[in-house]
């Protein structure tokens, strides 16, 4: 499997940010998001590695990147909670939407 690390890394700094920010939006569409305007400015870490191998990778990962980490999340949620793809600011459930 190639995987790339780094998006281990950005979630599990993530759900440790979010819940600190309650002004935050943290559904599914909004934490994809940020997430993706985190990794955007972090270095990909692709490995090739059974599923074993990943946990611990992921920490040393975590220590090394951790303050690059939580400024670019910071900064994903900056822009996220500016311009949330949905219009209410925390929707508390998510309403299908029609197209004819
Ligand atoms: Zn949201």
């Amino acid at each position: 499997m190639l995987h790339n690390l780094m998006e281990d890394v950005v979630l599990s700094v993530l759900d440790e940010l979010l819940p600190q920010h309650p002004e935050v939006c943290s559904c599914d569409q909004c934490r994809i998001d940020i997430m993706a305007a985190a990794l955007n400015r972090l270095p990909a870490r692709y490995v090739v590695t059974s599923k074993g191998e990943v946990y611990s990778k992921v920490n040393v990962l975590l220590s090394q990147f951790r303050v690059d980490v939580i400024s670019a999340i910071a900064n994903g949620m900056m822009v996220v909670a500016k311009n949330p793809r949905h219009r209410s600011p925390k929707p508390l459930v998510e309403e299908p939407v029609y197209v004819e």
